[in-house]
């Protein structure tokens, strides 16, 4: 593996929030090695590969914390977005999901991952609605990227993906036997959760994910819906009903948690459940994060928080930089306080904070020496960044987005290099994917049409 220089402004989100202005990063091996001024590390390796340099700024590579790479995308944009999410869900995102082959789920996995690592996503935890786990493993290895993967967690449906308890929790081992190892997949307990999980699948994932010393994710409470349903099977809130059961702690991942009431925040903080924040999928939906939300008081309590995109026809853009300036604006207008939370805090849960969420800032989510060599060099010579600012944080949250990703690093191996992936093409997927969605949409029996006339 040859050694590498990566160049330019650094926010290395260490424990201080260092900045380099001039500064650079040493690789071999897949880790940081050195990090200080670039004069002093070109003359020291002159002969490492360099990336970016001056007019860069040099970040972690993004997290995202709870991203669907089946189904949705072979079908992007093709959802109406006048209809409730349900029935989004049931009537077009579950049946593509039945519809897919292997295939179409590596082909899947692989345009998302290259499409998040085009805007600077280096680990992508997959949301648990994989039916071949195997095929998105193999997307990951081919576009490069860090991550985890599980399998359809579903009991409690009448869906061909719902399978009996003891079935579910034979897949969740299978992948947690493949992937146990510490390369760039993860084997994660996945349930798709809601009120889908019987409550012994919920305790038997829980206690698998523990003993496995991996972590569990499910959906939870992005819309009333799940409230509703809890209340009336158990009587009980749903995230009470789930601490009562054990299935809460430091290795669960709750995505959504939007709607809460007081004890069920209490309850995340104290069992340190953490929770993954996808604001574009509440806006798109309709599922009330403006008036409901509380994710940044969960945050400032002690809350252990990410970010992440979740799905296309739920926000569209697999984004970290859009996620991260939505998050910032929204808790600064429904607090109608500017000072609540800003580019800085969403930076921080792009990177180093959502590693410790998903359980990994030992190893990534800062330019630390010994860490993973995980990097993202945002190219600020362009019209959008002139004149550079200062601080970079707030030129990245509030002016950027991914477009500025020019060359990305994984594991300390160049993935993306002057913008296009060296590992894959996506020019080369384009008639695959295209001639997929048709054939995706005639199996699920579902017939897009754009809302204006098509002459
Ligand atoms: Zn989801």
């Amino acid at each position: 593996m040859t050694d590498l220089i990566v160049a330019g402004t650094l926010l290395t989100m260490d424990g201080d929030r260092t900045i380099w202005t001039d500064g650079a990063v040493y690789v071999t091996d897949g880790l940081i090695r050195l990090i200080g001024q670039r004069c002093d590390l070109v003359q020291m390796h002159p002969q490492a590969r360099i990336l970016g340099g001056p007019g860069c700024i040099v970040t972690p590579g993004f997290i995202n914390s709870h991203q669907h790479l089946t189904g949705d995308r072979l079908i992007r944009s093709c959802i109406p977005d006048d209809i409730d999410s349900n029935e989004a869900i049931f009537d077009w995102v579950v049946p593509i999901h039945e519809a897919h082959s292997g295939d179409d789920d590596e082909l899947s996995a692989t345009l998302s991952l290259l499409e998040a690592v085009g805007n600077g996503i280096t680990t992508t935890i997959e949301a648990g609605t994989v039916a071949h786990p195997e095929r998105v493993a193999g997307a990951f290895q081919r576009v490069g990227v860090r991550g985890s993967v599980g399998a359809w967690g579903w009991d409690n449906g009448d869906s061909s993906l719902c399978g009996t308890t003891d079935e579910v929790m034979e897949r969740q081992q299978m992948v947690l036997e493949a992937h146990a190892s510490d390369g760039l997949v993860q084997g994660w307990v996945t349930l798709v959760g809601h009120d889908l999980s019987s409550d012994r699948l919920y305790v038997e994932a829980a206690e698998l994910a523990r003993m496995a010393g991996t972590r569990l994710t499910f959906h939870l409470s992005p819309s009333i819906d799940d409230g509703v349903a809890f209340l009336k099977r158990t009587g009980k809130r749903p995230v009470t009903h789930l601490a009562d059961l054990g299935v809460l702690g430091p290795q669960t991942l709750i995505a959504h948690a939007v709607h809460l009431d007081d004890e069920e925040l209490d309850l995340l903080i104290e069992t340190e459940t953490a929770v993954s924040y996808c604001p574009w999928a509440y806006l798109r939906l309709g599922q009330g994060v403006s008036s409901a939300g509380r994710h940044i008081e969960f945050l400032h309590q002690g809350g252990r928080l990410a970010l992440g995109c979740d799905t296309e026809n739920a926000g569209d853009a697999i984004d970290a930089l859009r996620v991260g300036a939505l998050a910032a604006g929204l808790a600064r207008d429904t607090s109608m306080d500017p000072r609540s939370f800003g580019a800085h805090e969403a930076l921080e849960l792009l990177t180093i904070g959502g590693a410790e969420a998903i359980g990994m800032d030992d190893k990534i989510g800062s330019l630390e020496i010994g860490k993973a060599a995980d990097l993202v060099v945002h190219d600020t010579t362009g019209v959008a960044s002139t004149p550079t600012s200062v601080d970079p944080a707030l030129q990245l949250l509030w002016a950027g987005d991914g477009r500025a990703v020019r060359d990305v690093v994984v594991d300390g191996v160049p993935i993306v290099v002057d913008y296009k992936s060296t590992t894959v093409d996506h020019t080369d997927l384009v008639a695959e994917a295209n001639e997929a969605q048709r054939r995706l949409l005639s199996q699920a029996g579902l017939a897009p049409t754009p809302r204006w006339p098509v002459r």
